[in-house]
């Protein structure tokens, strides 16, 4: 089955959105989070050994936790500090625990690697370096007109110069923050960056060879209105990025502290917030950038928007990608590794990590070993956030159900989606329509059989659908 192939339009129904934006998981994994339990340096030991994907490519992330101001929204997990010891300090954790994990992925090619964060950039460039190669004397990889080597920036860190030089270190894609470019939402949200800086960055990205720039943008700021993220817009679409995501700020100031400081009665209504999403939708399709699903757009050259057509797009911890199911490593404080049927999070406290770095232990804290029933839903969800279809027969032949039986339960539950013409159910598939594209997440939920035993208050963790 190519499912994919002649997308229709989304169909933007904001009554059908008022009725179904309930709050849920984004699906970077499924199961998500919130299902980890204990998980030991032995379990991720026996993980690596037995993963199913041993002779596949592997994928690095690196988390760099550290950045030098605090983003009001910020959502993250982080360090804000002005101190540059907590860094050469971690550093050289870091390359301790690249040596302990490294030997256990020997024979592994690295096609993929990302440094997230926190801000990477807040490393300096001799740090980078070294952290660089500390990775490439412990991994092979592939050459890089093959490999993605992504790096998030902070445009108010670096200048060209940096740009050059983390070219030259090795990375070829870059994404970096936007948000807003309006000076009262900046203000209001503790995130000062112009438009100049932003634009200066993206060009010496392009002047030094790197393949692809991403942008982030969030809509549901304070004092963003129609009028300020329209014309944020038009300067986004102006720079050209290879890629936008545009976020939901989710505010949940009882879970993220430094959301105190926004204040609701700044932040726009519900419907406001609808209108400006649905700008966003409008306005950078009409500037020919391809809707990829859920708050990712992409150029229709970008490998994205490429995968996203003939119907081999993934989905991982950053969103959508493009790099077919192989294994994840991760280093750093809370990086999650998705190994074989495994998920495994890292200490999320800097003391802790180090405690057992010193050790000489994995610092693995928690994780899930996905059974039978999970793997199943995890394709199924994977199909839908990724295809927007589900073929049947494709389940069927792959885990050895059969569908409608097994599913029974969740093709009644979608009966009310059907009614509303958000998807369509046959003998054989699942596809969802035009009008269903923006509420994925609602139509995943149905299979996702946690949400019910999180409760309420779990589900209340998650973001909105839009
Ligand atoms: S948004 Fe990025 S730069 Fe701002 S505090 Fe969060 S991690 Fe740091």
């Amino acid at each position: 089955m190519s499912p994919s192939r002649n997308l229709p339009v989304t169909i933007f129904d904001p009554e059908v959105i008022r009725r179904y934006n309930i709050s849920g998981p984004r699906y970077t994994s499924y199961p998500t989070a919130l299902q980890f339990s204990s998980f030991s340096q032995a379990d991720l030991q026996r993980a690596i050994s037995t993963s199913c994907n041993k002779t596949k490519d592997l994928s690095v992330y690196v988390h760099i936790p550290f950045c030098a101001t605090l983003c009001y929204y910020c959502a993250c997990n982080k360090i804000v500090t002005r101190k540059r010891e907590p860094a050469e300090e971690y550093l050289q954790l870091l390359k301790q625990e690249i040596e302990l994990v490294a030997p256990l992925l020997e024979s592994r090619v690295v096609s993929q690697l990302h440094w997230g964060g926190g801000t990477p950039t807040f490393f300096e460039n001799e740090q980078i370096a070294e952290l660089m190669a500390a990775i490439n004397h412990a991994f092979e990889f592939r050459t890089d007109t093959e490999g993605e080597f992504s790096i998030e920036i902070d445009p108010r860190t670096v200048d060209p110069d940096r740009i050059r030089y983390l070219r030259e270190c090795g990375f070829n894609r870059l994404s970096l923050g936007i948000q807003d470019f309006n000076s009262k939402v900046q203000k209001a949200v503790n995130r000062i960056q112009s438009y100049e800086q932003t634009s200066e960055v993206i060009n010496a990205a392009r002047q030094y060879g790197f393949r692809s720039v991403s942008v982030d943008l969030i809509y549901g700021l304070p004092h963003q209105t129609f009028e300020s993220i329209a014309h944020t817009l038009q300067q986004v679409i102006e720079l050209s990025p290879d890629r936008i995501s545009i976020y939901n700020y989710a505010h949940l100031p009882e879970r993220f502290e430094p959301q105190k400081r926004i204040l609701v009665s700044d932040m726009p209504t519900p419907d406001a917030k609808l209108e400006i999403f649905q700008l966003c939708i409008e306005k950078l399709t009409a500037a020919q950038y391809v809707f990829i699903g859920m708050d990712h757009f992409a150029k229709p050259d970008d490998e994205l928007a490429v995968a996203r057509q003939d119907g081999t797009l993934q989905r991982n911890f950053q969103g959508y990608s493009t790099r077919s199911d192989c294994d994840l490593i991760a280093f750093g404080v809370t990086g999650i590794s998705q190994i074989g049927n495994t998920y495994s999070q890292n200490v999320k406290e800097i003391e802790s990590y180090k405690a057992l770095i010193g050790l000489k232990q994995i610092p693995v804290e928690k994780g899930v070993v996905i059974d039978a029933d999970d793997l199943v839903r995890k394709q199924v969800i994977k199909s839908l956030i990724c295809q927007f279809a589900l073929c049947f027969e494709d389940i069927n032949r792959q885990f050895g159900v059969d569908f409608q039986t097994y599913f029974a339960t969740e093709l009644h539950e979608l009966q009310p989606m059907e009614n509303d013409e958000l998807l369509a159910v046959s003998d054989s598939s699942i596809k969802v329509t035009a009008r269903g594209r923006l509420l994925i997440r609602n139509i995943c939920m149905v299979f996702d059989r946690h949400l019910e035993t999180q409760g309420s208050m779990a589900t209340r963790r998650f973001s909105r659908a839009i």
